[in-house]
């Protein structure tokens, strides 16, 4: 007889979960509570153009996302590497000469960053690439600004790329993120590429699901998991419609909800959070960025704006240009979409004073409290393992590793394989 096992949580990791307990012969259920899988990672449609939950990307160097997902068949659209750093009036590429000789003259001679910082980059890429991915996370910890600081990194160096670039990926500009997800990113970005599917990040998610069912799971969309109650041989799942008993449970929830139905102290539930907003220009015409994000250094809000369409021409319709701007910090939170869409129209008029913004339509806005678990350094070290969910239980999700598409991936693979060999 097959063992039966419940996912809770049809988001990449309860996603990958399945597929593998599928594939090792178990019987799986995936109970997803919204009406679509993916979880952070969706997209959805307005007006013809295309929008992600917040804004997000794939990092390709990741290893989870080599190993579980077919690449090919998301047909990616690629960013180029780095970024054009922005303040009134200026607008300057600063890229990696390394994988993009094109930018090499620009990336050299450009003045927001000083060349012993641009050399002591070089040096750090050529140290990580000689680490391997899987040990980053036991190596001893630090805020991102003091560890930088400590290889030698000027303050300009930080505020002007670092804080809005590295401050984009840990929703923290003021890098007191953990120095692990700095070096975890860092050596991804230079090893593989930074892209989002053809369909939106939500293809990812649908390309996940696809082949958890090809294994043979089973997922249940709008059904939420209420209560769960572990017993010596086996498992209550109660739904909002259903009660069950199996031999194992996954949670792969967001981690406050996995506190809550395990009970599991070492869970993180402390969370950062974004808004990002969606606009349409009709029209374009482009940017100029060459597929590069905006990183603001002139000020903190919007902390980037990223012309999307110019990357993936499938996420707007004929010349229309699709733009995103992400804020940071507690304030965004509190202020009224229309007065957001204004700072972001007022900061385009002054990084482009030669054109006009007065078109910029908003689609959509984005108010996202918990997008990661907080990740202040040594955060990793007090993580739980995946068999630490109590009797029957196993935990599935970022939060038994970091808060990533990596993270996530990783669990989900980790998890299965623990019930497969415990049960
Ligand atoms: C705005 C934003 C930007 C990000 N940027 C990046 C990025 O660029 N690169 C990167 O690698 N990572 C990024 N991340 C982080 C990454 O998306 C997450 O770490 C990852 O998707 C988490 O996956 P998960 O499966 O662990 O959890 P989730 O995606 O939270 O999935 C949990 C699932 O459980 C479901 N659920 C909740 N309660 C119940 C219940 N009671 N019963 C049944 N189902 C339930 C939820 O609906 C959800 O589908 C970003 C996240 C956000 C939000």
């Amino acid at each position: 007889m097959s063992r039966s096992v419940v996912v809770v949580g049809g988001g990449l990791a309860g996603l990958v979960a399945a597929r593998h307990l599928a594939e090792g012969g178990a019987d799986v259920t995936v109970y997803e509570q919204r009406e679509t899988v993916g979880g952070r990672v969706r997209s959805r449609r307005r007006k013809g153009c295309l929008l992600d939950v917040g804004f997000q990307v794939l990092l390709t160097g990741y290893p989870a996302v080599r190993r579980e997902l077919d690449l090919e068949a998301l047909d990616l659209r690629s960013f180029k590497p780095g970024a054009v750093i922005a303040r009134p009036g200026q607008r300057s590429v600063l890229s990696d000469p390394l994988r993009d000789p094109t930018a090499a003259v620009d990336s050299l001679t450009n003045s927001e960053v000083t060349m012993t910082d641009k050399l002591r980059t070089l040096a750090l890429r050529q140290d990580l690439s000689t680490r391997e991915f899987s040990r980053l996370l036991e190596r001893p910890d630090a805020s991102i600004r003091a560890w930088l600081r400590e290889w030698g990194f000027s303050e300009r160096y930080l505020s002007n790329f670092v804080a809005p670039f590295y401050g984009g990926i840990t929703l923290d500009r003021s890098l007191s993120t953990s120095k692990r997800v700095f070096e975890y990113t860092f050596k991804a970005l230079s090893e593989g590429g930074t892209a989002v599917p053809a369909e939106g990040m939500g293809a990812i998610a649908r390309q996940l699901a696809d082949r958890a069912t090809a294994a043979g799971a089973t997922i249940e969309t709008g059904e939420a998991v209420t209560e769960l109650t572990p017993k010596r041989r086996h498992a209550v799942v109660d739904t909002d419609t259903d009660r069950r008993a199996v031999e194992a449970v996954v949670v792969a929830t967001p981690p406050r909800v996995a506190a809550r139905l395990t009970g599991v102290e070492a869970i993180p539930t402390e969370a950062v959070g974004c808004v990002t907003q969606h606009y349409r220009l009709p029209g374009g015409p482009p940017l100029d960025t060459g597929k590069r994000i905006l990183l603001n250094a002139g000020d903190t809000a919007p902390n980037t704006i990223v012309p999307i369409s110019e990357v993936a021409p499938e996420y707007a319709p004929g010349d229309d240009l699709l733009l995103n701007a992400t804020f940071l910090g507690e304030a965004a939170f509190d202020t009224p979409g229309d007065a957001l869409a204004e700072t972001t129209r007022e900061t385009l008029d002054a990084w482009y004073p030669e054109r006009n913004f007065d078109d910029l339509e908003r689609l959509g806005t984005d108010r996202i409290e918990f997008a990661q678990f907080a990740q202040p350094p040594g955060v990793h070290d007090s993580l739980p393992d995946v068999r630490d969910g109590g009797r029957r239980t196993y935990l599935a999700g970022e939060y038994t590793e970091w808060s990533s598409i990596q993270g996530a991936m990783k669990s989900g693979r980790k998890a299965a394989e623990a019930v497969l060999e415990d049960v």
